[in-house]
């Protein structure tokens, strides 16, 4: 049996799964305190028998595995999780062996696997919710360099009709602090999920996305890219993402995945809601010596 955590700023979702990667049983966790949620962790992974655990995490994290702070998250802005490790906290009570990542990075892994990046080689996976993340795989492997790459907080160009300030404690008006969930309702004063109807606020918000995709394409190259994230809820957003897209690239990259193909390019996840959790259960089979993918 595999164990896995997808490891939010709001939940933390626990699943353990079967060798096939088939979830046997999931569960959601609120996240609160580091000690009242891996309480609840604890106790979930307890009523099973796994012999691995996958772990994808909100970051920045330490997941270099030689580190002495493997398994850390670091700077934070949510304050009781600072340089919180999670996977010391798991071994006190769970004696197997653990793997830890981005909760982007997993997901990207699990779209590569299992999901909308099958048929390619390497993809990246945004997601666009409480924050912004990103992950790159590349051939099986996960983007890793002195830590793994933060593509969430890159700086944009304004759009010419938005004087919104920016919420990114750090950057203030870098893509996370003008895109994620919380500048859009800071923005518009206003749930997210009750904007649908006003097409100014998906045409500010494609604009940033398509800045950030374009960067990512012209950097990386990825041969499909998964949105996902509460905010790509709002799929009305994807064909302004597209026209911005094209409009900025102006074709100079000439390939059919920025012209006509571009709806099969950039896509939303292939099993939403999973795409974590089974990069996490491969990861965990990986761990156990089916030959390492990291
Ligand atoms: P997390 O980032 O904690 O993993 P989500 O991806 O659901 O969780 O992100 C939550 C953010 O996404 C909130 O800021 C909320 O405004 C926004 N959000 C969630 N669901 C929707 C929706 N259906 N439509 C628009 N925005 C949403
Ligand atoms: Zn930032």
């Amino acid at each position: 049996m595999l164990g896995a955590i997808e490891a939010g700023g709001t939940k933390f979702v626990c699943a353990v799964g079967d060798m096939g990667f088939n979830v046997i049983e999931q569960i959601e966790i609120p996240t609160t305190t580091p000690v009242e949620t891996m309480k609840k962790v604890q106790g979930f992974f307890q009523r099973f028998d796994i012999q691995a655990l996958g772990v994808g995490a909100f970051g920045p994290a330490d997941i270099n595995p030689n580190s002495t702070n493997y398994g850390c998250i670091t700077t934070t802005p949510k304050v009781a999780w600072q340089h919180f490790n999670i996977l010391s906290s798991l071994k006190e009570h769970l004696d197997v062996p653990m793997v830890f990542d981005t909760d982007v990075n997993i997901a990207a892994l699990g779209e590569a696997k299992f999901g909308a990046a099958q048929d390619v080689d390497s993809c990246i996976y945004m997601t666009v919710g409480t924050g912004i993340g990103v992950g790159a795989v590349n051939n099986g492997k996960m983007l890793q360099g002195i830590s793994h790459p933060e593509m969430g907080h890159i700086m944009v160009r304004r759009h010419p009709e938005d004087s919104f300030e920016g919420v990114c404690p750090f950057h203030q008006d870098c893509l996370e602090g003008l895109a994620a969930g919380p500048a859009i309702e800071k923005r518009w004063n206003e749930k997210a999920v009750l904007l649908k109807e006003r097409t100014e606020v998906w045409e500010i918000e494609g604009y940033y996305i398509a800045q950030a995709l374009m960067t990512y394409i012209l950097t990386l190259s990825p041969e499909r890219i998964i949105l996902g994230g509460g905010v790509m809820k709002q799929r009305q957003v994807l064909p302004v993402i597209y026209k911005h897209l094209q409009a900025m690239n102006n074709h100079y990259l000439a390939f059919p995945q920025l012209e006509d193909q571009i709806a099969d390019y950039i896509v939303t996840p292939g099993i939403e809601g999973l795409s974590a959790i089974k990069g996490a259960f491969y990861l965990a089979k990986a761990e156990l010596g089916e030959g390492s993918s990291r």
